[in-house]
């Protein structure tokens, strides 16, 4: 049997940060090899991404996740170094805990576990990634279309991204919303602040133009989605003089839209607003993508039941938070995301609950339990 604890503290000892691997993957390979599956790697531009799977046909059920974390943030504002596995207070620490590291163990333990027990009908999948934290532009993305060239689709995908709010298992997300981001750059004509007949000065126009951002009203949101929000992340003027009219205002901001929204269509939005107010400008905007929304009811309610039969508690549905790879996913089959508690993630000191670190593995095993033998697919009898 693998144990949780063990293979998490092996994954957060390397410090692979975005777009470095260093030993994750040939760790996940290890334990994986030793449960008899076959393991591929597919290397795209220096980022390294590893499939694998045991089975065949149909019910199929794929793990995604990433073994690359986020920077440290501050260094020195660490308590326990971030890249040993250190435990202490029945936590353990380290960058990766909860994002995600630990729910790759966890998934992997509850495989040995689960496999150990008795033969399934199906193929389990793992799609692991080293490009997520970053652009995700080497990562899953690139993977998919060659396992969906194969015919090798999942029936569904189970993301470990973190996603519970105060106890493990208490919330799935079914969704996510999608992300733009904005530059916007305003021009004026320099000049001395006591001669303003000859001057023009962007900044007004700037404010006047992320005021009206800011305050528009996109949509009212959904049952799970939150309303899509514009928000201003930068105003520089780098203006070092107290009597200069500047010749240029630059504002960035980002938008997190909502399954109501079409990121196209949003940046059409933006655009007339700047013309109506930001005078001579630059606009650029960059579509990270679109929401996502599972839909299948029959895939979300069996996910509820099998955290139910582990914790005791029906888990709620949600689609807030950041994107995930799930948006590329989504393309293919259905996507449900289960993991640790949110509340650290990319944060100093980062970690989990060594209790949460068991129950986790649980829900996973509960879950390959319900996906494989009491609740076939519907498309099994495809094979
Ligand atoms: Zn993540």
């Amino acid at each position: 049997m693998i144990d949780p604890l063990l293979l998490s503290q092996k994954l957060i000892s390397c410090p692979s940060i975005t777009p470095k691997n260093e030993g994750a993957l040939e760790i996940l390979e290890d334990s994986l090899y030793a449960l008899g599956f076959t393991c591929e790697r597919f290397d795209f531009e220096g980022i390294v991404n590893l499939y694998a799977y045991i089975g065949s046909g149909h019910p199929h059920l794929c793990f995604a996740g990433h073994t690359d974390v986020v920077p440290l943030g501050e260094a020195s504002l660490w308590t326990h170094p971030p890249f040993q596995g250190v435990i202490h207070n029945d936590r353990l620490w380290g960058r990766g805990t909860a994002d995600m590291k630990c729910a790759i163990a966890c998934f992997i333990s509850a495989l040995s576990r689960f496999l150990n027990e008795k033969p399934f009908k199906g193929t389990i999948s793992l799609l692991i990634t080293g490009d997520e934290e970053k652009d995700a532009i080497h990562g899953t993305q690139r993977v998919l279309p060659i396992i969906a060239e194969r015919g090798h689709l999942p029936d569904l995908c189970l993301i470990g991204e973190p996603t519970s709010l105060n106890e493990v298992g208490d919330t799935l997300k079914i969704g996510r919303r999608g992300s733009v981001v904005g530059k916007l750059i305003c021009y004026g004509t320099q000049g001395h602040i006591a001669y303003p007949q000859y001057t023009d000065n962007p900044i007004p126009r700037m404010l006047n133009t992320l005021k009206a951002l800011y305050e528009y009203e996109f949509d009212k949101g959904t049952d799970v989605f939150e309303p899509t929000r514009l928000e201003i992340t930068s105003i520089d003027v780098g203006n070092t003089a107290s009597n200069i009219v500047p010749q240029r205002i630059e504002a960035h901001f980002g938008i997190r839209l909502n399954i109501l929204q079409d990121a196209k269509d949003l940046c059409e939005i933006v655009k007339s607003i700047c013309n109506e107010y930001a005078g001579k400008h630059d606009l650029q905007m960059t579509i990270h993508g679109n929401a996502f929304l599972t839909k299948d009811s029959d895939k979300i309610m069996l996910l509820q039941k099998a955290v139910q039969a582990a914790t005791g508690y029906f888990p709620a549905l949600s689609a807030t938070g950041a994107t995930t790879d799930g948006r590329f996913i989504s393309h293919y089959c259905p996507v449900i995301e289960c993991g640790m508690l949110e509340s650290t993630m990319h944060q100093v000191d980062e970690h989990v609950g060594l209790n949460d670190i068991q129950k986790l593995m649980s829900i996973y095993i509960s879950i390959l339990k319900v996906f494989f033998l009491s609740a076939p697919s519907p498309s099994a009898s495809e094979e």
